[in-house]
């Protein structure tokens, strides 16, 4: 079949197989052409299909040499319809993985679920014995708590006050005005409970409870603050409100981990396309902008790029590194600097629809979105038909 994008409010509806597998290469190609890293030989990666989570473990398997593990949840293809883009990327992964004689797992299901904690658990006691890292990269809309089967989904909502902001449908690339409505309390604990720190602790319970945490164990969460700009829909939001009970979970992770002279620590990351972040009012824009500025300025970084960082200035180092004044690793500090964050807002002031093209970098925004799909990578022919499952 041959399979086309179909994108329907900023959330890509298809993926193809051969794109996703040629950019998850692409990101291999990468690391490999970077200094080897070391210390890290066995690594679990929660959210390991997309976005952050899949660079995160292409750089602790392709830089590090590590077995990993990694978990998505993602739904397979079938005759007549494509899996989502995780699905393919995680195939990729473990078939380079294994030809690089690396062990490589990849598990599909909830990470939420006391059932994937403990299958989990049970492959790396089986495979690994232990794991030296394990990242916790989920994005997700729902949870269903384990404990109490109680549903959960997480909204993107400001606080307090409802919040008016310019946005865009990068796909037809019109700018306009949104405006949303602050949350309820309910909507704020929801967001809490699916995007904070309570199933990152409980992933560790139940790793430490199986006795398959190495010494020296380090666990890393991913989180972001953005500029004022966006404060209001981010970081003073409900998502900011999750960001900040992820962040409060380090103190009692790291208790957990004393004995086992183990390290939780969180990383603020920069504003990247990925699944997650297209769908955040306001962010499409303003990470358009921000792709001008910081490319005009040569300081650019994807995902892959931004792992690498954090693999080779912090994970594999030994001895402590340089941390904010909230104990957090800041990745996000060129996205952070005062020059840039002061050319966005300029820009930010005058973007409309009918200058969109000249001042904004849309066209990095849409290519890359795509590329996070399958789509318009270099060297597979879309005209061909492809088997999807
Ligand atoms: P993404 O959408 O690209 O990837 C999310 C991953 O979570 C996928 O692998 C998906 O399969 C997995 N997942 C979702 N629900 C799951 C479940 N129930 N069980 C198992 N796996 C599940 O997201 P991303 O943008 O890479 O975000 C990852 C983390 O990085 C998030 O915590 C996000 O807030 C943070 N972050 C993102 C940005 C950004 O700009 N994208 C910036 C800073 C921090």
């Amino acid at each position: 079949m041959v399979v086309l994008p179909k994108i329907r409010n900023n959330i890509c509806l298809t993926a193809h197989p051969l794109g996703c597998a040629l950019q998850v290469q692409h990101q291999i190609n990468f690391v490999k052409h970077r200094d080897p890293l070391d210390g890290l030989k066995r690594v679990l990666v929660i959210g390991s299909s997309n976005g952050y989570g899949l660079a995160s473990r292409i750089v602790a398997a392709f830089g590090c040499g590590a077995d990993s593990v990694g978990i998505s949840y993602e739904r397979p293809g079938s005759v007549t319809r494509p899996a989502t883009a995780g699905w393919y990327n995680e195939t990729a992964l473990v078939e380079r993985a294994a030809e690089a004689g690396l062990k490589a797992f990849s598990v599909n299901g909830d990470a939420f679920s006391d059932e994937m904690k403990q299958e989990v658990c049970g492959l790396i006691e089986d495979h690994l014995q232990a794991v030296d890292l394990v990242v916790y990269s989920i994005a997700s809309p729902r949870r269903i708590d384990p404990k109490s089967g109680d549903i959960y989904a997480s909204v993107i909502k400001p606080i307090g006050k409802s919040y008016s902001a310019k946005t865009l449908d990068f796909q037809s690339g019109v700018v306009s005005t949104i405006t949303a409505e602050p949350a309820t309390e309910d909507e704020i604990e929801h967001t809490i409970k699916v995007m904070g720190g309570e199933d990152w602790l409980l992933w560790i319970e139940a790793l430490l409870e199986r006795g398959i945490l190495a010494d020296g164990v380090k666990t890393i969460a991913y989180s972001y603050l953005g500029p004022d700009l966006t404060y209001p829909i981010y970081r003073e939001g409900t998502i900011g409100r999750a960001k900040l009970h992820l962040e409060g979970t380090v103190d009692t992770i790291n208790t957990r981990l004393t004995n086992l002279n183990g390290m939780a620590v969180v990383s603020v990351n920069k504003a990247l396309v990925t699944r997650a972040s297209a769908v955040i009012p306001a962010v499409p824009l303003y990470i358009s902008l921000l792709y001008r500025v910081m490319k005009s300025k040569g300081i650019h970084e994807g995902c892959i790029q931004q792992m690498y960082r954090l693999f080779h200035d912090y994970l594999c180092m030994p001895g402590p590194r340089p941390l904010d004044e909230s104990g957090r690793i800041r990745l996000d500090d060129l996205e952070m600097r005062e020059d840039v964050q002061r050319e966005v807002r300029l820009l930010w002031e005058r973007v409309e629809t009918k200058n969109l093209a000249s001042i904004s970098d849309i066209r990095g925004f849409s290519d890359e979105f795509l590329m996070h799909h399958g789509f318009g990578v270099p060297g597979v022919d879309y005209d061909a038909d492809v088997t999807l499952v």
